[in-house]
């Protein structure tokens, strides 16, 4: 029967307290001044004048203005704009620390109110940031305003799928008497999006990953000496030596998809020995050699390739490129070999907000696999820099698994909507005409270069 997408979500609110983003401040002395002026003019009615010009409450505490609550504070400045001699609304210097050289306290806020709420970020006022800079933030997408009558959004009337399939697609079928002859062995997965969690995860972190991969029907990449709990279809264990599965048979019959460590010689045949019924995603990182290494794997028959950037997103060849240019290196060249449709991208590493996973797609992966940000999601602490994954620097902590789950469903039900949101405004009706469709998109740099080229006083 057709079942329309959708995820539940339920608020699930913060567990551990966060510093206030913005630092208010009254002149106390001219603030006692107004008061004493209001408080003749709105008939000595405590909880009115304790409490204006803020709708918000912030000044609605015991000593209203004089001990506001800064942690409701949403930066409207109506009270700046109001009373300019008296108030002063900054930017606080423990939200200012927050993150890291590639976290902005703003990425984090966006996450942590995905997660809490499970709803579209609404940022109001017009849009005061930059229209280009580094990474993903160099890409435009294509958003003509021409197509969307037709194609209403989140709320429309109009399905539009984000379905993807991992796994090989045979290039063409074989009929027999009745029916095709051959499998077709492709796992379906309802939103372009599995989780991938760092290595030093803790146990409670990786139960929270697991149930919501269950409830979402996606999946969730651990190494197999990770994998707790009980075997579930939902999860992906990562094979990294031949003796890593003795012993663990349950895991792997369980499992619908398996990633392994290419550089392992006779790996796949060993592992497929034991399970037959499966996909093979080969992980690999981003680096000089990936063109070869990846046509190598698919002419070898490989089903999927887990590339992946540092947490940062910059790959590791010997001149880093951002996520995004080495992706789209990979696809045009596995296109330009015509092996491009037999296998699925999987890309992962600095995918960090929900704009970033239609970008990769249109670089040319098939789906993403999101990595910081479910422990962004999950409260955990940042103690230096996140870049590198054998040591990043970001600290689970002790959380309820049900209570991390929701916030990963909610967090997921917000990329899922700002995705459907994006597609239609594209006028594309399923993700997967996206992938590799880079006329979806513009280049602030390159359009800088054509534009600016020869002028030697131009800034490119
Ligand atoms: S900036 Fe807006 S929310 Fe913050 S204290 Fe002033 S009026 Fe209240």
């Amino acid at each position: 029967m057709y079942e329309r997408f959708h995820i539940g979500t339920k608020p699930s609110p913060l567990a551990y307290t966060l510093p206030a983003k913005f630092d208010v401040q009254a002149r106390k002395l001219r603030l006692a001044a107004m008061l004493v002026h209001e408080a003749f003019e709105f008939r000595f009615k405590k909880d009115v004048v304790l409490s204006r010009p803020c709708i918000y409450g912030v000044f609605g505490g015991r000593f209203g203005g004089f001990k506001p609550i800064k942690e409701k504070c949403v930066g409207c400045m109506r009270c700046v704009q109001e009373y300019p001699h008296i108030m002063t609304v900054k930017l606080s210097e423990p939200y200012k620390r927050l993150g890291d050289s590639y976290w902005t306290p703003d990425s984090i806020f966006t996450i942590l109110y995905e997660a809490s709420t499970g709803k579209i970020p609404v940022k109001g006022m017009g849009y005061k940031g930059s229209f280009g800079g580094e990474g993903f933030d160099d890409m435009w997408t294509d958003m003509s305003e021409i197509v969307r009558p037709t194609r209403d959004g989140v709320y429309g009337r109009e399905y539009i799928s984000t379905v993807v399939d991992i796994g090989r697609k045979p290039q063409s079928l074989e009929f027999g008497r009745d029916n095709v002859l051959g499998a077709v062995e492709t796992v379906p997965v309802p939103i372009p999006i599995i989780f991938d969690l760092p290595l030093g995860s803790n146990e409670q972190v990786l139960r929270a990953a697991s149930s919501a991969a269950a409830e979402l029907k996606t999946f969730s990449v651990a190494p197999l000496g990770d994998s707790s709990g009980e075997p579930s279809t939902n999860n992906v264990p990562f094979i990294s030596g031949k003796n890593d599965a003795e012993g663990r048979a349950e895991f792997l019959k369980k499992s619908r998809i398996i990633e392994y460590d290419p550089d392992k010689p006779g790996l796949r045949n060993k592992l497929r020995e034991k399970t037959r019924s499966v996909v093979f995603a080969a992980r690999l990182p981003l680096d000089d050699e990936v063109e070869e290494v990846a046509l190598q794997l698919v002419r070898e028959g490989v089903e999927a390739l887990h590339v992946y950037a540092d947490y940062h997103g910059m790959d590791y060849s010997r001149s880093p490129r951002h996520i995004a240019r080495a992706l789209k290196t990979l696809h045009g060249r596995l296109v330009k070999e015509t092996v491009r449709d037999q296998v699925t991208i999987i890309a992962s590493g600095g995918i960090t907000l929900a704009e970033h996973v239609p970008k990769a797609v249109i670089c040319g992966a098939d789906l993403v696999a999101v990595d910081t940000s479910l422990l962004v999601a999950l409260q955990a602490e940042f103690q230096g820099e996140t870049r590198s994954r054998t040591d990043c620097k970001l600290n689970p902590r002790a959380i309820d698994p049900a209570w991390g789950s929701q916030r990963i469903v909610n967090l997921m039900a917000s990329w899922h909507d700002q995705l459907v949101e994006i597609l239609s405004a594209m006028g594309i009706r399923d993700v997967r005409r996206l992938r590799g469709d880079v006329g979806r998109s513009m280049l602030d740099s390159e359009l800088r270069e054509q534009a600016f080229e020869g002028m030697p006083w131009a800034t490119v």
